[in-house]
């Protein structure tokens, strides 16, 4: 009956809407961003093994130890520059029901009504949610896009802190763009960083999808950043296992004591057996990341490859999950109305970047297309979004004048 006024002008997700949109309309969706295959076999046996074995009630709190560990094992090559002791398990890693809480815990671990926080636009639907939820303002910078990417201006991050400002999120590699930030940018962010004393909460869960065998720089091994971070991650987008929910916060003792103050209060514990398999899918060779990372490229290829074809222009992503198609070519109106006709018309589902801006109209000119499904998945997609294409060919020059681009 009554949303709080918190929460109140977020509404129903995106995603949720456009995944309920696509069932509707019997649409392949390449919106909401979860792969349409399951993680490794071996993976899922140890979950089951652990559902059948235990623990099936409450584990403690900040995670399973075993899980802990293999995450602190996981991590500790990869955070080196800010725990050059390495990742102490207990001290420094708290497990989360996904990064999602992760982030969400960190916020509001961290922040007293009225602080701010500063996003990154265009920025992933929950960050600003849970910035309301703590009672706190955010700031938003705008990555604005560029030839061949996407970039901020370290002026206007430098104007967007204030008195009141505590925390930036970074999410590195990006939803949606599939940006990795470069080291020179993640330098801009330290010096803000360290200059105001903020705390840097950053969003990783991409950490293994990144393309063409470039680097992949973390804030936190900045110099100066170890202390002031929270990098968080999951298995969901690693495992392609995103319904678990299974993620993590790593940071220096009293970040961890913020995250875990909030997380003990809000789901206490994540599932045992899902922690289990957790540990057992960390235990991954280096050959499995290896893979992953050159199924997801050739994936992004093929479909960065027909987008281009068909008539958009794709912001070929360095990392992740999505693309950020431009539509402008093929199109009139606006991101919402495109995703709305191609769901409708072509049988196509994708997200409307506007929905990832809070102050510029960036998005609208985008339309963020996903690649992490199945290759006979993305053929159908884009098998149909051709016909749509060749079909309004067809319509366009028939008409006289022919301005009218709308099908
Ligand atoms: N991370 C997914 C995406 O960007 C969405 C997850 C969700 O639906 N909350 O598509």
């Amino acid at each position: 009956m009554s949303v709080a006024d918190r929460l109140a002008p977020f509404g129903t997700t995106v995603f949720s809407r456009i995944t309920r949109l696509a069932i509707e309309h019997d649409a392949v969706n390449l919106g909401q961003g979860f792969p349409d295959f399951d993680g490794p076999p071996d993976v899922l046996r140890a979950a089951s093994d652990a559902l059948i074995a235990g623990p099936n009630q409450y584990v403690r709190s900040h995670g399973l130890p075993a899980l802990n560990q293999a995450i602190a094992e996981h991590a500790s090559p990869a955070l080196a520059g800010a725990f050059p002791q390495g990742i102490d398990p207990d001290a420094h890693v708290t497990v989360t029901a996904g990064c999602t809480e992760a982030i969400a815990a960190s916020l509001l671990g961290l922040l007293n009504p009225g602080d701010e926080v500063i996003l990154f636009e265009p920025t992933y639907d929950s960050y600003l949610a849970s910035v309301a939820l703590a009672g706190a303002k955010a700031n938003i910078v705008t990555l604005r896009a560029h030839e061949g990417g996407f970039t901020f201006d370290a002026d206007e991050l430098r104007s967007a802190v204030t008195e009141r400002t505590r925390a930036i999120v970074v999410n590195s590699p990006h939803n949606p763009t599939g940006k990795v930030f470069s080291p020179s940018e993640l330098d801009d962010i330290a010096h803000v960083c360290i200059e105001h004393d903020l705390v840097a909460i950053s969003d990783e869960v991409y950490e293994h999808l990144v393309y063409d065998g470039a680097p992949f720089p973390r804030l936190a091994n900045v110099p100066g950043m170890g202390a002031r971070t929270i990098s968080c991650s999951s298995i969901g987008k690693t495992f392609s296992l995103t319904g678990w929910k299974i993620g993590w916060a790593i940071a220096p003792p009293e970040l961890s004591a913020s995250v875990r103050a909030a997380h003990q209060f809000t789901t206490f514990c994540a599932p045992g057996a899902l922690q289990a398999g957790s540990a057992a899918a960390l235990k991954s060779p280096p050959s499995f990341y290896e893979s992953l990372a050159r199924d997801f490229q050739r994936k992004r290829d093929t479909l960065c490859e027909a987008l281009d074809d068909i008539g958009f222009r794709c912001v070929v992503p360095a990392a992740g999950y999505f693309v950020m198609a431009d539509h402008r070519a093929l199109w009139d109106g606006d991101d919402v109305s495109l995703v709305t006709h191609l769901i409708e018309n072509a049988g196509v589902a994708a997200i409307p970047p506007s929905a990832f801006y809070a102050s510029s109209d960036e998005g609208s000119r985008f339309v963020r297309f996903a690649f992490c499904k199945r290759d006979e998945t993305l053929r159908t997609a884009i098998e149909r979004l051709r016909a749509w294409r060749d079909a309004r060919r067809r319509t366009k020059t028939k008409e006289p004048g022919g301005n009218s681009r709308r099908a």
